[in-house]
């Protein structure tokens, strides 16, 4: 579970000032998946990176797995980072000259697991998500909607207990972003990682188990879909 109290954060100084976001509130529970919608600029990527840990409010509260992080010096900011958050950007960002299984195992490499142990693990979830005969191909040969699944594998692989997804799928057709966000669903529905997802791909709704929708420095539950109570 994850959540912020009362985040406000600015950027720029003086008269060229502009307030991002004003006194936002949100909580993540476990096992769920949050959209996050809102125009180009608005402020999603600014929610994620705070949650993320990987810029600071101005003013507001952090809480990350009953963890509140206060003013933490940067060493201890990454070490939660690395144990707890889970990253997915627009692109896959893989190493070429790595398989898909390596390439999902790095995590648990840089964690020191035994070799045998990680590589049962990257085969469990490459199980999960129907990809085990892709284990051995290079990323050059995969497709652009495998790719980004190797990457949801590798951000989940450690199993945290927040993932957040910028833009996962805004590089993708429409079947590749459906599978891409269909497996972040069930894999986080699955080991009860906390979700936040933020898209413009309408598309991506169907997945989510509630809409917020950013502007104006706010965060609102999404009216039409409340209204239609398919949040
Ligand atoms: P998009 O949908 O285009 O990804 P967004 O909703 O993710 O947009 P942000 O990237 O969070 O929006 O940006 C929100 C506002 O904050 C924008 O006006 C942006 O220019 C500004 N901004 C973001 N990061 C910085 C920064 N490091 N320094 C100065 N201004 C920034
Ligand atoms: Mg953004």
């Amino acid at each position: 579970r994850a959540r912020l109290k009362g985040i406000s954060k600015s950027y720029g100084e003086g008269s060229a000032c502009q307030e991002v976001l004003h006194a936002i509130d949100l909580d993540l529970p476990e096992g769920s998946l949050t959209l996050l919608e809102g125009p180009s600029g608005s402020g999603k990527s600014t929610v994620l990176n705070i949650l993320g840990l990987l810029d600071r409010p101005d003013q507001g509260e952090i809480e990350i797995d009953g963890r509140i992080i206060g003013q933490w010096a940067e060493r201890k900011l990454a070490n939660l980072r690395n144990e707890e958050i889970g990253f997915i950007f627009q692109s896959a960002d893989l190493i070429p000259r790595m398989t898909a299984l390596e390439n999902i195992r790095l995590p648990l490499d840089i964690r020191g697991v035994a070799r045998k142990e990680a590589n049962s693990q990257v085969r469990e979830i490459l199980d999960k998500l129907n990809m085990a005969e892709l284990a051995s191909q290079p990323p050059e040969k995969l497709s652009g909607g495998q790719r980004q699944r190797v990457a949801v594998a590798r951000a989940l692989v450690t199993r945290p207990k927040l993932l957040i997804a910028d833009e996962p799928t805004s590089s993708l057709d429409g079947d590749n972003a459906r599978q891409t966000a269909s497996a972040i669903q069930s894999l986080c529905h699955e080991l009860g990682t906390a979700v936040i997802l933020a898209t413009h791909d309408a598309r991506l709704r169907e997945f989510a188990d509630r809409i917020l929708h950013l502007e104006d420095g706010k965060l609102t539950p999404d009216t039409v879909t409340d209204a239609a109570g398919t949040a």
